[in-house]
């Protein structure tokens, strides 16, 4: 058995400040307070970030509003000029920003440079193209920005969700105050820093670090045009009470419970490689995460060996290490939601399975796990995890499985294992789910919407349909 030698990439590619301030009018300004961010690997402190009360809020709402005059103001071709600059930009220090991300999150470096990175740099390209089309996007003959939005993002993909939420904003002539999760602050301020190298004119992009409290005040600010939310249902539902009734457009990209279905015909190795993409992918802190498996009772047994002997070769442990799959959970909080939803599956009678694997003493960390004999009674079948977890289930026909997939209060994403066209087709047809990935899983790409039905949320990001949300 040959052992991989550890192949670190370097952490002194990026310079990590003792302190940041909060970018307001394309300044960086003390905050009300200030906070850590710890890398969840090593528990090890990164540095201190400045955090916003109401004050900071209304100072940054207010340069928004000030800087949303001349940016929509200027040809769709100018602004799209700016948006080009800096998604080249982020090109030419995705490695900066790679390992930024992979210390302040945890996910692994092979994901942060080989997927977050080249996504965040195609959708600031893809939205720069548009900027000077709106006209001929299917929104009227003169669609007009909004004003200033609001964007409160979750710490899972930290960068990516940022660049979903800014490239159309900015592409659409909005203005921006952005608040990063309270334990991801990191890459949104480089990004700041990014934006005034590209010379953005200040007050187009204001980002303010905190936690739920800077995000409810942000999103409440009657200065505000626009929310754009992605996390938890919970925090969601909260967002559309204090909106309702008020003139401010609202998107929110909510939670999910996908159903990753393996039909008997499926080409087992390659949905067995489907299946670990769409759980153990960014240790599972992915909304549209395939964490429910249906499997069709006749190759129940086969696709349950081969997905085992697949989890075993995993490699779990240093994020920065480019060997490695599965890094570290984002937060001990979440960790300890991971734990106590896993501890209910046992606790309920479903059998769990994890391959032997040594986890670090310092840091958060969960052995990616499979559950089965789980029915749709069971919280780990209904609830997301949000985590290395996966809870698998069998169904014996199509119309069974359409059934399970969509027993949730979710409809986030599904994926179809088959080797029959037809039959993917008509699966697809009936699921309830914003998207439906075919014999692949968890494949994003700038030019395709992405949202929710039901409680997963409503509105669109990505694509074409991503500018309507901001554009009246
Ligand atoms: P969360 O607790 O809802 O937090 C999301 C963001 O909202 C964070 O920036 C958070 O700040 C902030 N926040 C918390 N309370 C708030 C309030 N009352 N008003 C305004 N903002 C508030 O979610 P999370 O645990 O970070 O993220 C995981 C969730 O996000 C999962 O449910 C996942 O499915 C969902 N998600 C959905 C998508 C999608 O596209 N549908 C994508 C990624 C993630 P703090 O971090 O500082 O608390
Ligand atoms: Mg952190």
């Amino acid at each position: 058995m040959f052992e991989y030698a550890p192949a670190p990439e370097s952490r002194s590619v990026v310079d990590i400040a003792p302190s940041y301030g909060l970018f307001i009018d394309g300044q960086f300004e003390p905050g009300a307070g200030s906070f850590k961010t710890v890398n969840p690997a090593s528990e090890e402190v990164l540095t201190e970030v400045a955090l916003a009360g109401p004050d900071d809020v209304e100072r940054a709402v207010a340069a928004a509003r000030s800087a949303f005059e001349p940016w929509s103001a200027l040809p769709g071709s100018e602004r799209a000029k700016y948006l080009f600059r800096i998604a080249r930009i982020i090109q030419e220090r995705s490695r900066e920003l790679a390992v930024l991300e992979s210390l302040d999150n945890g996910k692994p470096i092979r994901e942060s440079r080989d997927v977050d990175l080249p996504l965040v740099a195609a959708h600031f390209f893809y939205y720069a193209g548009w900027a000077d089309k709106l006209r001929y996007a299917g929104f009227g003959t003169d669609p007009r920005p909004l004003g200033v939005a609001a964007q409160v993002i979750p710490w899972n993909f930290p960068l990516l969700m940022l660049a979903w939420k800014v490239a159309p904003a900015l592409a659409t002539g909005n203005t921006v105050v952005l608040k990063p999760a309270e334990t991801t602050p990191l890459s949104a301020l480089f990004f700041a820093d990014i934006c005034r190298q590209a010379d953005l004119p200040a007050g187009v992009v204001n980002i303010l670090t905190g936690a739920g409290d800077t995000g409810r005040t942000l999103v409440e600010h009657p200065g505000v045009d626009k929310v754009a939310f992605t996390g938890s249902t919970e925090v969601g539902r909260q967002i559309a009470r204090s909106v309702a009734g008020t003139r401010k457009r609202l998107t929110l990209e909510l939670g999910g419970k996908a159903a990753n279905i393996v039909f008997d015909d499926a080409p087992i190795d390659q949905a067995v490689e489907g299946i670990v993409n769409g759980i153990f992918f960014n240790q599972g802190h992915v909304c549209c995460a395939g964490s429910r498996l249906l499997v069709q009772e006749s190759v129940f047994d086969e696709v349950l060996e081969s997905l085992k002997r697949r989890m075993a070769t995993l490699r779990v442990g240093d994020p920065l290490d480019k060997n490695t799959d599965v890094g570290a959970i984002n937060s001990a909080e979440q960790l300890e939601r991971i734990r106590t939803l896993s501890d209910a599956g046992s606790q309920e009678g479903a059998e769990r399975w994890s391959p032997p694997c040594e986890l670090p003493s310092q840091g958060f960390w969960f052995a990616p796990t499979v559950f089965t004999g789980v029915t749709q009674a069971h919280r780990i079948a209904r609830e997301e995890i949000f985590g290395p977890v996966l809870s698998v289930l069998t169904f014996r026909t199509p119309a069974e499985a359409i059934e399970k997939a969509n027993n949730t209060p979710y409809g986030l994403s599904a994926g179809i294992w088959s080797d029959k066209g037809s039959r993917i087709l008509a699966v697809a047809d009936k699921l309830r789910a914003g998207v439906v990935w075919a014999n692949t899983f968890n494949k994003f790409d700038p030019t395709s919407p992405f949202g929710g039905y039901k409680e997963s949320g409503y509105g669109r990001e990505g694509g074409r349909h991503g500018l309507e949300a901001y554009l009246a």
